[in-house]
C-alpha cells in the first residue's frame, strides 16, 4: 500500500506521543479499572498474627500426644474469637476455644479441630493428636512487611482492590483516566433507536467505539455524530479539543469527495503523524497530535475496521496514558488454518482460540469482510499475519487477544 506506514511502526509512533497522565489519589470504591501509579508495598505482614485455620481449640501440640488412641482431657480456660483475642495465655494442659481467623493465644502452637474434640463443661476431650503448626496459619503467609504486592501499572480488578485494602492503601495512587471524545461521521448514520430512512445505516461505531475506550480505562465524555460536512466536523472537533486527552473519529478519513475529517483536522492545527496503515482491515487510518500530547485517531468507518484499528492502535495508547503496559494483550498461538496477507499489508485475521494438546490454536472465523461486524462476535483474537506472508496451518503467529479486558463480551 503506497505511502502506508507498517503496523508496528504505526503503533510505535502512537506510543511515542504518549505522556502518562497525572497521578491522583482514588478511593478503592471508585478505583475498579484504574491503573496503579506506584508499586504497592505492604508496611505490615498479612495476616499480622498467627491465627487459626479452623474452628476448634488452641493447644500445645505436645499435650495431645496419644489422643488419637485414647482421648486426652484439657482444661478449657478461655476463648479467642475473630477480632477478640484471648486475654490470657495458654498454659500446659490447657485449651482455649478458637474461631477461624482468630489470633492464636501465646503459648499455643496448634489447633484441634472442633470435629476432633468433645466439650465437657470446663474441659474438652481431644480425640486427635496434632503436631506443632497444625491448623495454624502463620503471620505473613499472604505477604511479609516490605513486600511489593502490586507493581506500578497494575490494572485494578476485584482481587487487586482486595489486596490494596488488605495493606490499608485506601485511597490508592492511580493515573487519571484518559478523557476521550468519540465522533462518528457520515450522512448515512442513524442513531440506533431511530427508524432507518432509505440508504441509512445504524451508527454501530457510536456504540462500539466508546465501549472500547471505556474498557481501555478511559472516561468517554462525549459521543457525537456529525454529517459529512467540513464545518460541522470542525466544530465537533474543536469542542472536543478543549477537554480531551484523546479524540477518536470514525469514518470520513478516506479520499472520497465526502470525506472531510482530514481537512477539518488540518484547519484546527492537528498535526498529521501518519495516514494509511499497511493493514487489512483498516488501511485508511489517520493519526496525529495536537499541542504535542492530545492524540487524535481517525479510524475507518467500516465497523470491523474501526474496532480492529482501535484495538491495535488506540487502545495501547489509552492504556499507556493511564500508566499501563500497552503490549499486555500480545501473545502467540498456532494457526489452525492457512492464512494469507496481501502484498504490503499485514492482515489482522479474526480468530477463535481453541486449546489442543499442544497449546492454543487460532482458527479464522468464517466471514472476514470489514463490514461484517458479527465476525467479531465470536473472535478471541486477531492473528497478525505479516504483509505478503502465506502462512500455513501450524505456524506460530503473533496474536492480539480479544478478551474481556479489551472487548468486554
Ligand atoms: P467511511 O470510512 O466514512 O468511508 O465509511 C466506510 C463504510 O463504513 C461505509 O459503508 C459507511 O457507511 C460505514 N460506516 C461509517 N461510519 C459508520 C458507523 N458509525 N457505523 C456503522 N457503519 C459506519
Ligand atoms: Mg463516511
Amino acid at each position: 500500500m503506497a505511502g502506508a506506514i507498517e503496523l508496528e511502526a504505526a503503533r510505535r509512533a502512537v506510543l511515542a506521543r504518549v505522556v502518562p497522565l497525572p497521578v491522583e489519589m482514588v478511593e478503592l470504591s471508585a478505583a475498579l479499572g484504574r491503573r496503579l501509579a506506584e508499586d504497592a508495598v505492604a508496611t505490615a505482614p498479612v495476616q499480622g498474627f498467627d491465627n487459626s485455620a479452623m474452628d476448634g481449640y488452641a493447644v500445645r501440640a505436645g499435650d495431645t500426644d496419644g489422643a488419637s488412641s485414647s482421648p486426652v482431657g484439657l482444661a478449657l480456660v478461655g476463648e479467642s474469637r475473630a477480632g477478640h483475642p484471648s486475654e490470657r495465655d495458654l498454659g500446659p494442659g490447657e485449651a482455649i476455644a478458637i474461631s477461624t481467623g482468630a489470633m492464636l493465644p501465646a503459648g499455643a502452637d496448634a489447633v484441634v479441630a472442633v470435629e476432633d474434640a468433645a466439650r465437657d463443661g470446663d474441659r474438652i476431650l481431644a480425640r486427635a493428636q496434632v503436631s506443632p503448626g497444625e491448623y495454624v496459619r502463620r503471620a505473613g503467609e499472604d505477604f511479609a512487611a516490605g513486600a511489593t504486592v502490586l507493581k506500578a501499572g497494575a490494572h485494578l480488578g476485584a482481587v487487586e482492590l482486595g489486596v490494596l485494602a488488605a495493606i490499608g492503601a485506601d485511597p490508592a495512587p492511580c493515573r487519571r483516566r484518559p478523557r476521550v471524545a468519540v465522533i462518528t461521521t457520515g450522512d448515512e448514520l442513524t442513531p440506533a433507536d431511530q427508524p432507518l430512512p432509505p440508504g441509512g445505516i445504524r451508527d454501530a461505531n457510536a456504540a462500539s467505539v466508546p465501549a472500547l475506550a471505556r474498557l481501555a480505562g478511559a472516561e468517554v465524555f462525549s459521543v457525537e455524530s456529525v454529517p459529512d460536512e467540513e464545518e460541522a466536523t470542525a466544530v465537533a472537533l474543536e469542542v472536543a479539543l478543549g477537554s480531551a486527552d484523546a479524540i477518536v473519529v470514525s469514518g470520513g478519513v478516506s479520499v472520497g469527495a465526502h470525506d472531510h475529517v482530514k481537512a477539518a483536522l488540518g484547519r484546527l492545527g492537528v498535526e498529521e503523524e501518519f495516514w494509511r496503515v499497511a493493514l487489512k482491515p483498516g488501511g485508511p487510518t489517520w493519526f496525529g497530535a495536537h499541542d504535542e500530547t492530545l492524540l487524535v485517531f481517525g479510524l475507518p468507518g467500516n465497523p470491523v475496521s474501526a474496532v480492529v484499528t482501535f484495538l491495535l492502535l488506540a487502545r495501547p495508547a489509552l492504556v499507556a496514558l493511564a500508566g499501563g503496559e500497552p503490549d499486555e494483550r500480545r501473545t502467540r498461538a498456532r494457526l489452525g488454518d492457512d492464512c494469507e496477507a496481501p502484498p504490503g499489508r499485514a492482515h489482522a485475521v479474526r480468530c477463535r482460540l481453541e486449546l489442543d494438546e499442544r497449546g492454543w490454536v487460532a482458527w479464522p472465523t468464517p466471514h472476514q469482510g470489514s463490514h461484517v461486524l458479527t465476525s467479531l462476535l465470536y473472535a478471541d483474537c486477531l492473528a497478525l499475519v505479516p504483509a505478503g506472508a502465506a502462512m500455513v496451518a501450524g505456524e506460530i503467529v503473533e496474536i492480539e487477544l480479544l478478551d474481556r479486558a479489551s472487548i468486554g463480551g
